[in-house]
């Protein structure tokens, strides 16, 4: 099956060009992007808007879903993390989490972590996903289709999408850019822009062709260290962006989009949780309106990867506070982050396809 075939590889204006191709008018794309995005109908036949003959092309041309289940485990938390298979049989996960009101114990809001690789060729040592390496980009559909998926299977509406399961999304640039300006399509009524957040190691060209874009989203760094060396030492695409580059492209996304900035920062012990580190990291939270998530690492150790991953050992709570608090008094601003789906394995860094 070819990706041409999965109808929600299309953008509006990708639709609309094949529609007059096949000899209807224009507004028929955004007819079927209704039919699809709002009543998520299953069969083209649905889309009772539709003349009958453009609705029996629809069906020998394309195909609606692109995903099917293959797993779900839920965790204590309230958190589910979806296995879900791919056209060709290749797998991917997702993470569906739920924020809880402390007052009065309701759903605030839905938070969903989507993939945009099956694997990982970025190789970070505090990664289960970068053991499988690199299998191949997702298209558009099926980053589109986990979302839905799981509207659809859960029967609620997801509020916040954040680009931070397998694989690097600005490495899949095209097809991560297509899905945002299809999930961002107000006639779509799926999420607004402030509702994305994109989460990269730090490609710095692609930081700044999503700046230009027309569909800029906020971004989150995945930082983690504060010196090239130690940088280098964890994320190995660092060897080629120097910190002071990322900078300077952050810098130039903050100058075009007016987008507070995200740190994603995971403290290992005696390895970047240093009085020096926060000092540093201060310094780097106040270039542009930011802020950074500590986040505690997850066990990896079910991979049964050796090397860096298996010496490395998150801060303990105590450090991570005090860490937190060091960095506040240099003027950062700080948030240490709750740890979803630890106990199945969906919690940050801890995607790579284990059904168990
Ligand atoms: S942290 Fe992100 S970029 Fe790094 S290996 Fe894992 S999925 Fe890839």
């Amino acid at each position: 099956m070819y990706s041409e075939n999965f109808i929600k590889n299309y953008t509006l204006a990708n639709l609309e060009k094949k529609i007059i191709e096949l000899g209807y008018e224009k507004y028929r794309a955004l007819q079927i992007l209704n039919g699809i995005y709002v009543d998520r109908v299953q069969k083209f036949e649905q889309i009772s808007t539709l003349p009958n003959t453009l609705k029996n092309i629809l069906d020998d041309t394309f195909l609606i879903n692109s995903i099917k289940l293959l797993k779900k485990r839920q965790s204590l938390d309230g958190s589910i993390k979806y296995l879900f298979q791919l056209n060709d049989g290749k797998s991917i996960e997702a993470v569906y989490m739920p924020w809880y009101d402390e007052h009065n114990g309701e759903i605030e809001r839905i938070t969903l972590c989507i993939s945009t690789m099956a694997g990982c060729p970025v190789g970070c040592a505090f990664c289960a996903t970068a053991t499988l390496g690199l299998i191949r980009n997702l298209d558009t559909s099926e980053i589109i289709d986990q979302i839905l998926f799981v509207e659809n299977d859960l029967s609620i509406k997801i509020s916040n999408i954040v680009f931070m399961g397998m694989g690097e999304p600005l490495l899949n640039y095209k097809n991560v850019i297509n899905s945002i300006e299809l999930l961002t399509l107000p006639e779509n009524k799926l999420l607004s822009r402030k509702k994305i957040t994109l989460s990269t190691v730090g490609i710095t060209n692609k930081i700044k062709q999503l700046a230009n874009s027309r569909s800029p989203v906020k971004l989150a760094i995945s930082l983690h260290a504060t010196t090239n060396g130690f940088r280098e030492k964890i994320i190995p695409l660092a060897k080629s962006v120097k910190i002071n580059d990322l900078m300077d492209s952050i810098e130039y996304y903050y100058r075009k989009t007016h987008l507070p900035i995200t740190y994603e920062y995971i403290p290992f012990e005696n390895f970047n949780d240093t009085f020096e580190d926060a000092k540093r990291l201060a310094k780097i939270l106040k270039r542009v309106p930011s802020r950074v998530n500590l986040i505690p690492f997850n066990d990896i150790s079910f991979t049964g990867v050796s090397g860096l991953s298996q010496t490395l050992k998150s801060s303990s709570k105590e450090k991570i506070l005090e860490f937190g608090n060091q960095i506040k008094e240099f003027g950062g601003v700080v948030t240490i982050r709750d740890t979803f789906g630890t106990d199945i394995e969906a919690a940050c860094g801890q995607l790579a396809l284990k059904e168990g």
